[in-house]
């Protein structure tokens, strides 16, 4: 398995259950380039501080996302709720900013109230039958599947992939003034895409957020405990530089001799690629007849940093009295085609939010956390003097 991220986990966790069910012991070996497992689920101590986390990567799952809850119960771990109430003097707000001013505000998570008639109804039962569709794919006679594209096209959820999230919005008279102002902040805030440039599959399940949750110390447990269920053999801070076919059809994977500890090569009868192929530096050789297209990436920049004030008012058009929503979501670009693709737009950044408060062991006083999605020349924009940089903690690729 060449992968220790949420790919591979749980690769290696469903071929060793599904093979123990025919009495077959398969021998695993799980690789993974970084020191840990969890691939892009990993979390960093805030202050060097151990019970004090944030997540860098997926932050929250679903409770449709039913492998990722089964193993939550298997594994035995702590689900929270992602989204849990605030204290009165800094209630939850959920704002949308497009670089000028709000152009919504939610306070406390009710409804959305904007002049869109039936649009939020007609996005809620488009949600609803999607997502049974999507549902359908745990379930026989379509799990378990020999090609995913195969289940997705018995589903016709190929008809919602084959649309932009734009056109998809369009055709189901979903208004576009609803499509920019929260279902494309919500693109944005989970791909740092825009609705034209992503398809419609991906567009609904970003409003699909029923039963969110995320597990108490870190998401990458998950896949931690995958791997140690599957029983695979696991080398970190190996990365892999070839994966060679043998003339008896099997394959041999050999590590870089300079990065990993272990880097003599290996054989094995099958080999899984769980990890996104152009960026693994990873020669095949001979080359598969079907290599994956290159996938246009977003460079993301997560940011967190830590201060005793509330994030400016002034910085966002506000009165100096005025309390800015704990999480901000932005408008995409408005300008030619070009720079619509990835553009964080006039906002400058994807999302910021100040998802809790956290105990500074220097000062000993509570500090905001904030978590930025966004390009580092907007950092100035939205901050105090006081904030600290606790780190640009990471430079992430979002599909
Ligand atoms: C900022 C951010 C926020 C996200 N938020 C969410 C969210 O809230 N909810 C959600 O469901 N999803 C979210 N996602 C998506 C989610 O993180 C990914 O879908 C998931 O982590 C992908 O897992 P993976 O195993 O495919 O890849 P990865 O996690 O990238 O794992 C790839 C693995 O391959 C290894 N590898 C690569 N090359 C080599 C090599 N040459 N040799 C050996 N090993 C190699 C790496 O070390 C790593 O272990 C988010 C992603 C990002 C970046």
């Amino acid at each position: 398995m060449l992968g220790a991220g949420a790919g591979g986990a749980s690769a290696a966790y469903y071929l060793e259950k599904y093979a123990a069910e025919f009495g077959i012991r398969p021998s695993i070996t799980v690789y993974g380039r970084s020191s840990y497992t969890g691939g892009r689920s990993t979390t960093v101590n805030i202050f060097d501080d151990e019970s004090e986390l944030a997540e860098l990567g997926p932050s929250i799952f679903v409770e449709v996302n039913r492998n990722l809850v089964n193993a939550v119960k298997e594994f035995g771990l702590t689900t929270g709720e992602a989204h849990k109430p605030r204290s009165a003097e800094a209630p939850e707000r959920l704002g949308v900013w497009n670089g000028r001013e709000f152009v919504f505000y939610i306070v406390g998570r009710r409804p959305l109230l904007v002049e869109c008639s039936w649009t939020p109804i007609r996005t809620h039962n488009l949600i609803k039958s999607i997502v049974g569709s999507f549902l359908k794919t745990y379930e026989e006679p379509y799990f378990p599947f020999r090609s995913l594209s195969q289940a997705a096209y018995d589903l016709g959820l190929t008809n919602i992939t084959s649309e932009t999230g734009e056109r998809f919005l369009e055709a189901n008279k979903i208004k576009p003034l609803f499509s920019t102002e929260l279902i494309q902040a919500s693109t944005r805030v989970n791909f740092a895409q825009n609705l034209p440039f992503i398809h419609g599959l991906e567009t609904m399940v970003c409003m699909a957020t029923e039963g969110t949750v995320s597990v108490k110390g870190g998401n990458w447990q998950i896949f931690d405990g995958m791997i140690k269920a599957s029983g695979a053999a696991v080398m970190l801070s190996t990365a892999v530089k070839q994966i060679r076919e043998t003339d008896f059809g099997t394959y041999v994977v050999s590590p870089e001799e300079k990065s990993s500890p272990s880097p003599q090569e290996h054989e094995y009868d099958v080999v899984i690629l769980a990890a996104p192929l152009q960026d693994s530096s990873i020669t095949l050789t001979p080359l598969p007849p079907h290599i994956p297209d290159k996938i246009p990436y977003v460079k993301l920049h997560i940011t967190l940093l830590t201060s005793p004030h509330h994030l400016s008012p002034a910085a966002f058009n506000l009165p100096p009295d005025a309390l800015v929503p704990s999480a901000i979501l932005t408008l995409g670009p408005d300008e030619t085609p070009r720079n619509r693709e990835k553009s964080a737009g006039h906002a400058g950044f994807f999302s910021t939010s100040t998802p809790r408060r956290v105990t500074s062991p220097s000062s000993h006083r509570d500090e905001y956390l904030c978590k930025t999605f966004l390009q580092p020349r907007s950092l100035k924009l939205i901050l105090r003097d006081s904030w600290v940089l606790l780190a640009v903690v990471a430079i992430l690729v979002v599909t």
